[in-house]
């Protein structure tokens, strides 16, 4: 598992690559970075669209696709989305207004932090995302 040492939201200093869509943002840009830790200790960055499409309210936090896609641009296409990010937050703004379901137990007492959805804990015995109180 995954274990957040960090995460907030910056300016940056630098340009970066967002970790999720892979476009490059210039310094001066409002970016959230994670430090986290698997194995080695790891610095991601990830710009506010796909921040915003991975806090779990638009995308179905345990869509089995996402497990399989390595970047949003995959689970996109997966989804027969070819736009931006931006576009496709729009579209999943329409799509899943109110239809995603909201878990909010399991039968276990095990929650941490999930690194990717920040609304969501991830539970350490069965995987599952419950949405935090
Ligand atoms: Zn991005
Ligand atoms: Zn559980």
């Amino acid at each position: 598992m995954i274990e957040i040492l960090s995460d907030k939201n910056v300016v940056t200093r630098k340009p970066h690559k967002c970790f999720l869509c892979s476009r490059k943002f210039d310094a001066g840009t409002d970016m959230n970075v994670q430090v986290n830790k698997y194995d080695d200790i790891n610095r991601v960055y990830s710009c506010k669209t796909c921040k915003e499409l991975m806090s779990g309210n638009w995308i179905e936090p345990n869509d089995e696709n996402m497990f399989e896609s390595d970047t949003l641009h995959e689970y996109m296409y997966g989804d027969n989305f070819s736009g931006t990010p931006e576009e496709y937050l729009q579209f999943k703004i329409k799509q899943n207004a109110d239809r995603i379901e909201r878990q909010r137990t399991c039968n276990h007492d095990n929650l941490k932090p999930d690194w990717q959805h920040r609304n969501y804990n991830r539970c350490v015995s069965c995987e599952k995302l419950i949405k935090k109180p």
